[in-house]
């Protein structure tokens, strides 16, 4: 019996953040609208009107291109996708074919156990968003807003071999998107959606077999799932003795199941032609330095930075490349603290991001800056505080945004190592708790913790616990 493997390649559609639409001037995101309060004649297909290039689509098209090192063409043109169905008013959809925005080009994907693929991309087009249909007791109900929405679409060549590969895909290109900040990149919200083509072949064929499309897939979860339910009865199929047909399914993510669409359509179907109403787009050289001046350093070159320049480990350098703002927040820190990155990391890691998540608030929201938790960890290392008062003291600012120099004066903060006031309050306690002392005395000292435990609340947890244990064997003693 032959064993197979999945050949997967990925089709992404990328909602671009502008804040109006592509061809007019209807506001882009509609998530919290409405149905058809968005709208306009142009963007619902009236007759008599004609689109205007948003320029914005272009440039941060073409910068999405220059992150997946594509070629990003000086001409390129609209085409007319010709298709019937209700969402699209206009009977075609205004895309690019033949001549698209940027050609060629890969997203890099760490692999498993190290070293990377380079996962390509023949080309990477512009295109509006169609309406949707919405099941509405009973009936068919048709939203307008998303027409006109401005849409990259980029399709993987037959490069990833696993639904896990897949999702990996997937995940860093919304790591990309957001760092480049031309999207939100949220699945939920469908600024990105993905439709997988999905083949098998015994291992070590070179040929490839009919593909089905899985279409509808909305979050990365369902598209491993998916993914590996086609892949399962593919290969029932085939070792029936039943040949694979090109269809298209749909995922059901309620029932988790895949379902027959329609057969597939082949461009042919599509009628394509160039758009009468758009000029081409033009990208002179002059517009694609401007627009290489706006790309960042990239994920994976700026996790190998900070293994390199700040000596982290693998770990901490990939959480911390997570975001942008992270690991802008992380090096200004390190700046700040002019000192050990890792002791940065640590705190950044555990404490920061506990914050984050507790709260449910982004890096730019937070009123801890990078300077204040530097402040913070200097104090930690003068012994100007302890570190649980440090931890403390981070909420402290967060909540105030107050400085931490100010919070420690004003709310005394400041560690107790004045030795008589620590002995004064042990005195007390060994006055007030007869029987404990006599338990020590009696020769179970593991009791000391107790006092030493009784000595911190006193002092409202600013007594340094080793002066204060010290200090407690002498007392007992006597
Ligand atoms: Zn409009
Ligand atoms: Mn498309």
């Amino acid at each position: 019996m032959p064993e197979y493997e999945a050949i997967i390649g990925l089709e992404t559609h990328i909602q671009l953040n502008t804040k109006t639409k592509i061809f007019c001037a209807c506001k882009a995101d509609s998530w919290n609208d409405p149905p058809n309060t968005n709208i306009c004649p142009v963007c619902t297909g009236l007759p008599g009107v004609l689109p205007v290039l948003n320029q914005l689509v272009v440039d941060k098209a073409a910068l999405l291109a220059l992150a997946m090192h594509a070629e990003v063409q000086p001409l390129s043109y609209f085409d007319r996708k010709n298709y019937f169905y209700p969402d699209l008013p206009k009977g075609y959809q205004i895309s690019q074919f033949d001549m698209p925005l940027a050609r060629g080009g890969y997203l890099t994907l760490p692999m498993p156990g190290g070293g990377f693929r380079q996962v390509t991309i023949h080309k990477l087009h512009i295109e509006e968003d169609a309406g949707k249909t919405v099941n509405h007791d009973g009936q068919r109900l048709i939203d307008f807003n998303r027409c006109g929405v401005p849409l990259v679409e980029m399709v993987t060549g037959p490069d990833l071999r696993s639904p896990e590969e897949a999702a990996q895909y997937l995940m860093r290109l919304r790591q990309l998107l957001r760092w480049l900040g031309i999207s939100e990149a949220d699945m939920e919200k469908g600024h990105l959606r993905a439709d997988a083509n999905v083949s098998i072949r015994p291992i070590g064929a070179d040929y490839f077999n009919p593909k089905t499309e899985i279409k509808n897939v909305n979050s990365i979860v369902s598209l491993r799932e998916a993914i590996t339910a086609e892949i399962e009865r593919q290969i029932k199929q085939v070792e029936s003795g039943v040949q694979i047909e090109a269809w298209t399914l749909d995922w059901d993510d309620n029932a988790g199941v895949l379902r027959k669409m329609r057969s597939k359509e082949t461009e042919a179907d599509y009628r394509y032609f160039r758009e009468p109403d758009l000029l081409p787009i033009r990208v002179d050289e002059a517009r694609r330095e401007k627009i290489l001046a706006e790309l960042p350093e990239l994920p994976l070159k700026r996790k190998a930075r900070f293994m390199d320049q700040y000596g982290l480990p693998d770990y901490d350098a990939d959480i911390l490349t997570n975001e942008r703002s992270l690991s802008d927040y992380f090096e200004a820190a390190v700046a700040y603290y002019g000192a050990d990155p890792k002791r940065v990391s640590n705190w950044v890691m555990n404490d920061v991001l506990r914050m984050i998540n507790e709260r449910n608030i982004r890096v730019d929201e937070l009123q801890l800056t990078p300077e204040f938790l530097a402040e913070i960890i200097k104090l930690v290392d003068a012994s100007t505080i302890n570190t649980s008062t440090g931890k403390s003291l981070l909420e402290k600012v967060e909540n105030t945004g107050k400085s931490p120099a100010a919070l420690v004066e004003s709310e005394g903060l400041a560690r107790v190592s004045d030795e008589d006031a620590i002995r004064e309050i042990i005195l007390e306690i060994i006055k007030n708790n007869p029987d404990q002392v006599a338990t020590y005395k009696g020769g179970k000292t593991t009791i000391i913790g107790w006092f030493v435990g009784q000595a911190m609340k006193q002092s409202r947890g600013k007594a340094d616990p080793q002066v204060t244990r010290t200090m407690l064997e002498e007392l007992l003693a006597q």
